[in-house]
């Protein structure tokens, strides 16, 4: 969560090249970007920004990103019907500079990193409790675990996120996890990439509750419930609940927004 701009302190011309363009972009919301130099966080405003470490990347390449429209439901979500009228959280779920971040290629292909741990029994579980959150979530959309991560959507990891600091290079906080996507393009489409950070403080149930949540923004849910009774619910509950009825309700929402993902690109190059 949180905030992050990145400002270039002496242009160069890495920058008189590029970021006229995409200020230009940016002012004027025609949406061109510069493709596979960003990610964006949880929590993080839409503006759109350039690493500075990357000022030199080779393969940058301009594109306009497609039309937003809808795609077709996905089965298990089309059949889904509340008959309780527990409602949604829709209303917090933002959109991006690409739209809704909806997938368009079933099965969803996951892949959980085995942690590097001395004590193989530890790793194992670890991979087995994360795994339990992607056959709570299979219910609603269709997902696949994959072995080898260069053929994931989503990547999960057990690691702990780089720590935030203010100005004064204070910790603001330490995070327990973090879920961040990429934006690349293959055979002229428009795709997404995610990557979650479990962050190895997180045990038993929290840890379970960590995955499932963060899966859950991967998903689509990009915002946060108000209720402590949802999956994506922003705090940490002495109890954490399963993913709810009104998750799967917000969730079924997201996916019948327009997303210029999975779509055609034109490209500027
Ligand atoms: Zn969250």
């Amino acid at each position: 969560m949180g905030k992050q701009k990145l400002k270039p302190k002496t242009p160069s011309p890495f920058w008189n090249r590029w970021l006229s363009p995409i200020l230009i972009a940016t002012i004027s919301g025609l949406l061109a970007i510069l493709i596979n130099v960003q990610s964006f966080a949880i929590g993080q405003s839409s503006n759109i920004f350039i690493p500075k470490s990357q000022q030199s990347a080779p393969d940058l390449i301009a594109v306009t990103f497609p039309t937003p429209q809808t795609h077709k439901l996905p089965p298990q979500l089309a059949q889904w019907q509340d008959s309780s009228n527990s409602g949604d959280y829709f209303s917090q779920v933002k959109s991006t500079p690409v739209g809704y971040l909806i997938w368009s290629r079933f099965p969803i292909r996951i892949h959980i990193a085995t942690p590097q741990l001395s004590n193989t029994i530890q790793a194992k579980n670890w991979v087995n409790t994360v795994s339990q959150t992607v056959s709570e979530w299979n219910n609603y959309l269709p997902l696949e675990i994959v072995s080898h991560a260069d053929v994931a959507d989503i990547t999960i990891i057990r690691k702990a996120p780089p720590l935030r600091f203010d100005r004064d290079r204070k910790i603001i906080r330490a995070r327990s996890a973090l879920t961040t996507y990429n934006l690349y393009t293959k055979n002229n489409i428009l795709h997404h990439q995610f990557q979650i950070l479990l962050s190895p403080s997180q045990t038993g149930k929290y840890l379970l509750a960590a995955a499932r949540h963060e899966l859950g923004h991967a998903l689509g849910i990009w915002g946060h419930s108000q209720k402590s009774s949802d999956a994506l619910y922003p705090s940490q509950v002495r109890n954490p609940p399963p993913i709810s009825t009104r998750d799967v309700n917000t969730l079924k929402q997201v996916y019948q927004q327009p997303t210029s993902l999975g779509w055609s690109v034109i490209s500027n190059k």
